[in-house]
């Protein structure tokens, strides 16, 4: 089922669903499913499993040159989604990126989900590479992800790259797109990155997840500016428990979003990362009541590869 349908079909009930990365190379597909398990009793209608792009890898040589090494440390984001949506009937979202593919590439792993009944997809334009300071496209790749749900779109009209392909099938792909009630850290303004996010939307994304926020009111002023800018598509907002005191400098760097002077706070009084965990997964209840309580169709957690503090946030709240 589509995500839309899933929002649709809940009767104004706010539904749980979480994020997945899949294993790092070597490990196996139980490693998943162990965090999954603990959390089906809350009924996610969907799961997203993230897209990681190949890094790169400069080793030393005995000649003292620099080697360049292509790694890709988490594969199989579309293996993981066939084998979720086999053991546990629910819909997995893969996510795809402009980042690493050419338009043929996107078109081939859009014909693989088709075939294997996946009916979702978020597509996102993903970061630089992490030896670079700006995103660079694949040659015959997609420069933004609103050009990527363009394709998409044509694709769901039957419309593949090679036009003379005959009696095409149209795949039924529904698009998510992200956002960022901060920001996205490239954008000049946020009006101008609510401006780009519009473009998603109307060249064919239905709906939208948030970047992790840790004050609703920025989620709430967020969506206020869409609607007002004409954004009508469900916004999800995205949640994570702070688990860490390292994480009080790593998310505002990694992800560009502030923290509440007064998780700061409390962050900062912990002996040990126990109690901050514990903070943090008290801070997480308390944001996604209110958020349930404004009637939000889905709260979107990210598990990071571990489900024991969204069990406690889950079991509070759903
Ligand atoms: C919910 C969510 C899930 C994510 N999952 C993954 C994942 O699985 N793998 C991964 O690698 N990354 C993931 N990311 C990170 C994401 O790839 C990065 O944040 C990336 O830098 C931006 O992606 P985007 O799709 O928002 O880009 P875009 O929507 O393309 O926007 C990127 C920037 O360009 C600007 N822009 C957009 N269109 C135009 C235009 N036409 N002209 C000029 N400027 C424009 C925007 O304002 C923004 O600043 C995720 C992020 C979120 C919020």
């Amino acid at each position: 089922m589509k995500v839309t349908e899933h929002i649709n079909n809940a009767n104004g009930k706010t539904q749980f669903s979480f994020e997945i990365l899949p294993p790092l190379k070597g490990q196996n597909v139980q490693s998943i499913f162990d965090n999954i398990d603990p959390l089906m009793e809350f009924k996610p209608p969907f799961i997203d499993v993230t897209y990681h792009r190949e890094e790169y890898v400069y080793q030393e040589q005995e000649n003292g040159l620099l080697k360049k090494k292509v790694v890709k440390k988490r594969p199989g984001t579309v293996g993981i989604c066939a084998a979720i949506q086999n053991k546990y009937h629910l819909d997995a979202i893969p996510h795809i990126l402009c980042g690493g593919f050419t338009k043929e590439d996107t078109e081939n792993f859009l014909i693989d989900l088709d075939f294997l009944g996946i009916n979702n997809v978020m597509a996102l334009r993903g970061d630089a590479v992490k030896t670079e300071t700006y995103f660079r496209p694949e040659k015959e790749g997609h420069n933004y992800a609103s050009d990527l749900v363009s394709q998409i779109s044509e694709l769901n009209k039957g419309t593949y790259l090679d036009e003379e392909l005959l009696n095409t099938s149209a795949t039924n792909f529904c698009v998510g797109v992200a956002a960022y009630p901060e920001k996205h850290m490239e954008a000049p303004s946020l009006d101008s990155d609510i401006k780009f996010l519009k473009k998603k939307i109307i060249n064919g994304a239905e709906y939208i997840v948030t970047q992790m926020f840790f004050d609703n009111k920025k989620y709430f002023d967020f969506v206020q500016k869409c609607r007002k800018e004409g954004i009508t598509v469900p916004i999800i907002p995205g949640l994570k428990p702070i688990a860490t005191k390292k994480q009080l400098n790593l998310i505002p760097h990694r992800f560009h979003v502030d923290l509440p002077e007064e998780l700061i706070l409390e962050v900062v009084k912990c002996k040990d990362n126990d109690q901050v965990k514990k903070l943090g997964i008290e801070w997480c209840i308390q944001q996604s009541r209110e958020l349930q309580k404004a009637g939000i169709p889905v709260l979107h957690y990210y598990s990071m590869g571990k489900s024991d503090n969204i069990k406690a946030i889950a079991s509070q709240v759903f």
